[in-house]
């Protein structure tokens, strides 16, 4: 018998595809997971890793080639099982919303639970309102999709997902298609869910997120559920080395400056968009105003410099690396280094087997 509260059992599942050279892919190597009622459990792991594999198991769009899965106590992978009746109860959000072009957001989120559902036109129309209230989307009922920008996209999305009362929500990587700037009101519409208390099954890449609004982390690395735990355990106490490097991980963006003629606006807005991404805006200014300190005063003569900011998610640590090839002391000298140091919280300097690192971390 199974405890009563678990509300999804995946037993066995096992999917394996076929190169193009014929030879095999497994992708699933027989995971196994219980799901109980209320969860949020964020998926995190490598590209490749068959994270999309999985929910898409989960709901047939990609049917496994052996294993169960059971909802509320019902094998809903029994060939006997309607493929629709199970598709509502598991609602799906995805990477590049697929909503139907032709169609308004309210007629996105209606027909669904009119045909399926067998709500009257009124009853769906109520329904879609209060939750395009939800999502901040109420006023942008009558717009056709190819108007919203894709935030609005997702968000519109998540209320059709919604509007058929499924048991339990998948999203795969629901901002990962859209441009930086717009991440954060879609993660705060998922924020929002898990509050109501939604069961949530989200394959993301934003580590902060997932630690924040997640009851339970599954790491997926190669084809199964290499780690499985609590936020606390995943990110700040993992047993296995993958898992620990894959959540420590360091985001970077680096720059070969050898003249110069090089693109000093392009740094600019590269900068930009990476620090949106990172949600680490407000250190923007600062970190352009020290390369352009560095760059223009206090190593102007010293060329070819490779410049590279890396920022490690989970810590929060962002830093601002000046290396200089071919040297092995410091190229600053006690002005540049008594400016720069006022600016920043620390500054680290040492040899390497290439030259001479300058690090500043902001
Ligand atoms: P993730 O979402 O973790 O990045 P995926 O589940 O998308 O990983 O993919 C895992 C592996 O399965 C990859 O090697 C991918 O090329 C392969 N794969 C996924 N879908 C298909 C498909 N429809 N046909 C063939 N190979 C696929
Ligand atoms: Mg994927």
């Amino acid at each position: 018998m199974k405890p009563i509260c678990t509300m999804i059992s995946i037993r066995h599942l096992s999917k394996t595809f076929r190169n193009p050279d014929g030879s095999a892919n497994t992708v699933l190597k027989d995971v196994n997971c219980e799901i109980s009622k209320g969860e949020v459990i964020s998926i995190i792991g490598p590209s490749g890793s068959g994270k999309s594999t999985l929910l898409r198991a989960m709901n047939m769009l990609e049917p496994p080639d052996s294993g169960e899965i059971w909802l509320n106590g019902e094998n809903i992978t029994a060939p006997s099982y309607p493929l629709e009746t199970m598709r509502r109860k598991m609602g799906m959000v995805f990477q590049n919303f697929n909503l139907f072009e032709n169609m308004t957001v309210m007629e996105n989120i209606t027909c669904a639970p009119v045909k399926l559902l067998h709500l009257s036109r009124e009853q769906a129309e109520l329904q879609a309102l209060a939750l395009l209230k939800e999502v901040g989307m109420a006023h942008q009922a009558d717009t056709y999709p190819s108007e919203l920008s894709g935030g609005q996209k997702q968000r519109a999305a998540i209320a059709r997902a919604l509007a058929m009362q499924p048991e339990i929500i998948l999203f795969d990587e629901p901002t990962s298609s859209l441009d930086p700037t717009m991440v954060g009101e879609v993660l705060s519409v998922i924020r929002h869910l898990a509050k109501l208390g939604l069961t949530m099954l989200i394959v993301t890449h934003e580590m902060r997120f997932a630690r924040d609004v997640s009851t339970r982390i599954l790491f997926m690395n190669e084809g199964v559920i290499y780690e499985d735990g609590t936020p606390d355990q995943i990110f700040n106490h993992p047993v296995h080395s993958a898992t620990k490097a894959f959540v420590n991980r360091i985001q970077k963006l680096v720059y070969e400056i050898d003249s110069d003629y090089y693109d000093y606006y392009q740094i600019h807005t590269s900068l930009g968009r990476f620090c949106i991404k990172y949600n680490i805006a407000d250190k923007n200014d600062l970190v352009f105003a020290l390369i352009k300190e560095v760059l223009f005063e206090h190593l102007r003569s010293v060329r070819p410099i490779t410049v590279r900011i890396t920022h490690a998610e989970l810590s929060g640590v962002t830093s601002l690396d000046i290396m200089v090839a071919d040297i092995s002391v410091s190229p600053l000298d006690d002005k540049a280094r008594s400016s720069l140091g006022a600016q920043v919280r620390q500054i680290i300097e040492e040899p390497t087997t290439r030259g001479f690192r300058v690090k500043l971390i902001v």
